[in-house]
């Protein structure tokens, strides 16, 4: 019997590998990082050579899958590295600008950039959203306009991650009329001219980085293209499952270590001659929470499983992506509290749970577009 339904045997090998890298190699770095608001881009590398990013992709580019659970035991695991922001520039390297090149992708576009990918020798970024148009992607404006072999793009992107670090970054444009019919991926490289990423301070994630993306007039070969021209937004809209089932898996995960964390904390703290941990309040929201986050797994597994065996989970995995992000967020917050006074201290890592937890109902669809789509899936 496979735990879950999900992990064989050699995923949870696989997964012992995974956390001892990142308990050895990432988490003692943490604090520094976050200091730096920075971490090595030899990260990349290191996860390339431990074959974290290939798990997706046949032996053809270096990958050793397709394996969609151990890819998605990756997430989980990075995860608990103790600093938002390098599990998600390691996550957009890898579920976004990576996995779209593999999906829509030809060969020789999958050999240039996807191989050193896989490699973590070149690091990759999304950009869809623009300073006008986030949630409404079908209205982005970021133009790309044919002048006989080439593209000419001009616009602007407005919070990728990795943005300021990629070598190569896969952008929607509109190659056509208004609407989600005029928009097409085309991949630009760092060192086109006219290309300009200027890092954004954010509330979380401090390591990873965060950028707006300027091109002016950047010419791009028309080879650069993924797939048919006119076809980006339904490429946006198929991924957009995968990138939600793993930020939901992370958040499952990050709300049992923060909440770990707390109890372990209110066990050792004292007060009115008691631990905090033995007052009825808080015996009672623990045991809130920890029901919630369990029945939040079984949500989320039960998304996986459906994803991994080809079947629809559209429904699923936005009810999963919402609750599971909006679960982490009061689990971040209920942990602070239980922190007293120091858990507004910046010494203690609570409140980097807390800042860091707050993107998940925001990023890869907000909460509220996750709820449109649940009604959508009930005709309503
Ligand atoms: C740290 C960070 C990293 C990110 N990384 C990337 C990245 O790598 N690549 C990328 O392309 N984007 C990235 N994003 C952008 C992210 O996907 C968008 O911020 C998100 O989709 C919301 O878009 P918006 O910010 O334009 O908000 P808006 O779309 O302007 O929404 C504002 C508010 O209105 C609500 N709203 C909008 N439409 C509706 C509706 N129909 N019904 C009800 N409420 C609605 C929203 O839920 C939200 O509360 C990142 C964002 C952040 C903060």
């Amino acid at each position: 019997m496979t735990r879950y339904e999900l992990f064989t045997e050699e995923h949870e090998a696989f997964r012992a590998s995974v956390k001892d890298f990142v308990q050895r190699e990432l988490a003692p770095h943490a604090q520094e990082w976050e200091e730096k608001k920075d971490f090595p881009r030899e990260i990349y590398e290191r996860c390339g050579e431990l074959g974290l990013f290939g798990l997706k992709y046949p032996e053809e580019y270096g990958g050793t899958g397709p394996d969609m659970i151990a890819d998605a035991v990756v997430n989980e695991e990075l995860t608990l590295c103790g600093a938002g922001g390098v599990a998600a520039g390691l996550g957009a390297h890898k579920d976004l600008g990576s996995y779209y090149i593999y999906r829509f992708g030809n060969q020789e576009q999958r050999k240039r950039w996807l191989v050193p990918g896989i490699q973590g020798k070149a690091i990759s970024a999304l950009a869809v959203t623009e300073p006008h148009a986030g949630s409404d992607v079908a209205a982005l404006k970021t133009k790309a306009v044919k002048d006989a072999d080439h593209y000419v793009i001009t616009g602007t992107k407005m919070f990728i991650t990795n943005g300021s670090k990629a070598d190569h970054v896969v952008v929607a444009a509109r190659t056509g009329g208004e609407g989600y019919k005029g928009v097409s991926l085309i991949v630009v490289e760092k060192d086109t001219p006219g290309f300009t990423a200027n890092r954004i301070a954010t509330v979380g994630w401090w390591t990873s980085h965060t950028a707006e993306l300027v091109f002016d007039e950047c010419r791009v070969p028309a080879e650069n293209m993924l797939g048919e021209e006119g076809s980006g937004f339904i490429s946006i809209m198929k991924n957009f499952q995968w990138e939600r089932i793993v930020m939901a898996l992370a958040a499952v995960r990050a709300a049992q270590k923060t909440l770990d964390d707390a109890i372990a904390y209110a066990q050792s703290r004292t007060a009115f001659g008691r631990p905090v941990a033995k007052f009825q309040t808080w015996r009672h929201r623990f045991a809130d929470l920890e029901t919630e986050i369990h029945a939040m797994r079984c949500l989320t597994y039960h998304a996986l499983r459906k994803m991994a065996a080809g079947e629809d989970a559209m429904r699923e995995v936005s009810m999963a992506k919402w609750m599971a992000c909006d679960l982490d967020w009061r689990v971040a917050d209920e942990a602070l509290q239980v922190h007293g006074g120091y858990g507004y201290m910046m010494e203690f890592p609570v409140q980097r749970a807390w800042r860091d937890s707050r993107l998940g109902p925001i990023g890869g669809g907000t909460t509220e577009i996750m709820k449109e789509i649940i009604a959508r899936t009930y005709g309503l």
